[in-house]
C-alpha cells in the first residue's frame, strides 16, 4: 500500500532524512518510533505530501506521490492524517468540521456528509457531542473527532504523528482505544507514537529511526524480543 523507496530529503543544507526504505503493506500497521528530532514527522509528511523529498520514490496505492502530475489533494484525502495538535476547525461545530472536507474535496452533498460524520462520530463514541464546538471538548475527545474526521474521507490508509502526546494520561487511552479499533478492523496504519504498550498489542511491525535513519525495522516480537542495534536498546530502556 505504502512504498517509501530510497528517500533522502533536505532543508537547505541539513539532511533530515536519509536513504530511508521501507514499505507497508495492506492492512499492516507500522509503529515508527525514536528520538525526537529523528526524522519521524518528516518521514510520514513526505507520505502524504505535505513535505517535499528531493531523492527516492514514495507510490501510495499505485501512485507516485513525488511526480508533478499527481493530484495531491485527492492524494491526500485518501491518506488520512492525525496530528498531535488536533487541528479542528474551532469556529465550526463538531458535525460541520466532520462534514466540511467531504463536501469541498470529494463533492458530496451537505445531508450526505452530516450523515456520515454522525455514523463515525458515533463509532467514537462521541455522537452526543454533535452540535458543539471543539472548545467545548476535552484534549481526548478533538482527537477522537479529528480520528473521525479523517475516516470520513474513506482512506485507503491511516497516518498518525504522536496523537496523543499533547494529551493528559486519563485521555490516552480512550485515542489509543479508537486506534486499536481501527487496526483491528484492518485498516492500514503508519503510526509515530512512544506508546510502546500500544506498539506490543497493536503494531505487526515496528521501525526505529535516529538522525534521519531507519536504524531498526523488524517485526514487533524482534524489536521487543531483541532489539539488535544499541541506539534502540538505548531508547527502550529510556522509555519502557
Ligand atoms: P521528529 O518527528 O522525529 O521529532 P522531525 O521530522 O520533526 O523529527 O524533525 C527532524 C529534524 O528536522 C529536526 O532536527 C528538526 O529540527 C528538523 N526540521 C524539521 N522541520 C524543519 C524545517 N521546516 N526546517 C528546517 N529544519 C526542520
Ligand atoms: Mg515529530
Amino acid at each position: 500500500m505504502i512504498e517509501i523507496k530510497n528517500i533522502s530529503k533536505w532543508y537547505g543544507e541539513f539532511q533530515v532524512l536519509t536513504d530511508c526504505t521501507t514499505a507497508v503493506q495492506t492492512g499492516e500497521v507500522v509503529v515508527v518510533c525514536g528520538p525526537s528530532g529523528s526524522g519521524k514527522s518528516t518521514l510520514i509528511k513526505c507520505v502524504n505530501a505535505l513535505e517535499p523529498f528531493q531523492k527516492g520514490e514514495i507510490i501510495v496505492d499505485g501512485i507516485s506521490v513525488g511526480d508533478p502530475k499527481t493530484n495531491l489533494p485527492k492524494l491526500r484525502s485518501r491518506v488520512g492524517m492525525v496530528f498531535q495538535h488536533f487541528e479542528l476547525f474551532p469556529h465550526l461545530s463538531i458535525t460541520e468540521n466532520l462534514a466540511i472536507a467531504q463536501q469541498k474535496v470529494l463533492g458530496r452533498g451537505k445531508e450526505e456528509a452530516m450523515n456520515k460524520g454522525m455514523k463515525l462520530l458515533e463509532r467514537v463514541g462521541l455522537k452526543a457531542q454533535a452540535n458543539k464546538f471543539p472548545g467545548q471538548l476535552s484534549g481526548g475527545q478533538q482527537q477522537r473527532v479529528a480520528i473521525a474526521r479523517a475516516l470520513a474521507m474513506d482512506p485507503i490508509a491511516m497516518l498518525f504523528d504522536e496523537p496523543t502526546s499533547a494529551l493528559d494520561p486519563e485521555m490516552i487511552n480512550e485515542v489509543l482505544d479508537v486506534m486499536t479499533e481501527l487496526a483491528r478492523e484492518g485498516m492500514t496504519m503508519m503510526c509515530v507514537t512512544h506508546e510502546m504498550g500500544f506498539a506490543r498489542r497493536v503494531a505487526d511491525r515496528v521501525i526505529f529511526m535516529d538522525r534521519g535513519s531507519i536504524v531498526e525495522d523488524c517485526s514487533k516480537d524482534d524489536f521487543f524480543g531483541a532489539p539488535r542495534g544499541e541506539r534502540a536498546q538505548q531508547f527502550l530502556s529510556k522509555i519502557l
